[in-house]
């Protein structure tokens, strides 16, 4: 069995183990890989061991693997490619014509540009608003009070579906403070679903913090490096 392969095995036992102790269904997470800077070969392996959902943050390297993958003689049914990287509007066209999500979407702007640039033969872009939980300046997302006016600007958008929300955390923060943000995500999430049929994403949780995460209604975690290895 390859190193990714076990390592994916152990990461989807971790969740299990976590929902159990959340007392939530064995269905209520989904894992997205996360293949940035790994090549194309590791994505292989992940796919072959029952891996569906990849995450990219890089867009060129990811359009790059998203169109290596669809000439691959292993690709049976097709990968779901989540972009999950900061993203120039001068890169915008790239997500539009070949990721499946866009899970950083935080201004109104790109949005317009990602509904415009999707291509009308491909499904609406999947989408989710990144909040800025920690409320730090410099960090990407928008603030909690300000989801609302983001998501009724995203609903107008027919290339556009909102799928709900995504966050990354402070890497330092620990402890109650952290349990304090997830929860206020939580909250959030579904005051957003309560408002929007299409919503059923809350995009939550890393290698270090997913038991919390899924304690607080996550339903989508993000793991690279517990899969992959680290990135040099
Ligand atoms: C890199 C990255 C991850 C995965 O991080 P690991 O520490 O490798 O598990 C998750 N989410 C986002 C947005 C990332 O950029």
């Amino acid at each position: 069995m390859s190193s990714i392969t076990q390592a994916l095995q152990f990461v989807n036992q971790e969740i299990q183990q976590a929902l159990a102790k959340a007392h939530r269904p064995a269905d209520a997470v989904d894992l997205l890989a996360v293949s940035k800077t790994k090549p194309l070969s590791d994505i292989a392996s992940a796919y072959q061991a029952g891996q569906r959902s990849f995450g990219e943050n890089y867009v060129q390297e990811g359009v790059d693997k998203i169109i290596e993958s669809q000439q691959q003689s292993w690709l049976k049914e097709p990968i779901e490619w989540h972009f999950i990287g900061p993203l120039q509007s001068n890169k915008t066209r790239l997500v539009a014509e070949h990721f499946d999500w866009m899970q950083t979407l935080e201004r109104a702007k790109i949005a317009d540009r990602l509904a415009a640039q999707r291509p009308s033969n491909m499904a609406p872009l999947q989408v989710c608003i990144q909040v800025n939980i920690s409320q730090e300046p410099a960090k990407s997302g928008v603030l909690l009070e300000d989801v609302f006016a983001l998501a009724a600007h995203i609903a107008k958008q027919p290339a556009l579906t909102l799928r709900g929300l995504m966050a990354i955390p402070q890497k330092l923060e620990q402890g109650q403070e952290l349990a304090t943000q997830f929860a206020a995500m939580q909250q959030k999430f579904s005051e957003l679903q309560q408002q929007y049929s299409s919503v059923d994403t809350l995009s939550m949780g890393m290698s270090g913090d997913m038991q919390m995460a899924i304690n607080n209604g996550s339903t989508m975690v993000r793991v690279g490096s517990a899969i992959f290895g680290q990135r040099n």
